[in-house]
């Protein structure tokens, strides 16, 4: 009798939780529908794990180590997410912080967010397009924008001008 009760209660547990799993999976894959129209799934299938880290869980590469960092051939900066063109060579620029930087990016292709993790207030740079975390901007840039756009070079994939 114990026996039996212990298998009915462990069909009824087993059968809650997946019920409640098919409800917060449908509600999840909503959420995405909504704000970014593909599924983590996808992303995963497309980035590298590194690129999913940074731009689909808001990560950080390492500075100085980015393949674009110290690279300033004459071209264009894409998403790496949606290959929506985001910065130009020509507004790129040496900063020595350790990330692409540029001082101004293609107009509308970028959002911005307010963003106080890690104990600071940053203003966050995200892709218009698919939704991709790409690095933070700061207001002490040195040319006449005044900005540093500091992007994480495992975000972008870049075009050679095509003369
Ligand atoms: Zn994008």
């Amino acid at each position: 009798m114990k026996k039996l009760l212990f298998f009915l209660m462990l069909f009824f547990l087993t059968n809650f939780s997946f019920s409640q799993e098919k409800i917060s999976g449908s509600m999840s894959s909503i959420n995405q529908n909504l704000s970014m129209k593909k599924t983590n799934e996808y992303w995963k299938s497309k980035l590298s794990p590194e690129a999913f880290r940074i731009l689909r869980e808001k990560g950080t590469e390492y500075p100085h180590t980015g393949e674009y960092n110290l690279h300033f051939e004459k071209g264009t900066y894409r998403c790496k997410g949606c290959d929506e063109e985001l910065f130009i060579s020509d507004s790129k620029f040496e900063s020595n912080c350790g990330w692409p930087s540029f001082d101004s990016s293609i107009e509308g292709k970028i959002r911005y967010e307010k963003d106080t993790s890690l104990g600071m207030i940053r203003t966050e740079i995200i892709c218009n397009s698919c939704d991709g975390h790409l690095g933070h901007v700061f207001n002490d840039g040195p040319t006449s924008t005044g900005l540093r756009y500091c992007v994480n070079s495992v975000a972008l994939d870049f075009d050679s001008n095509v003369e």
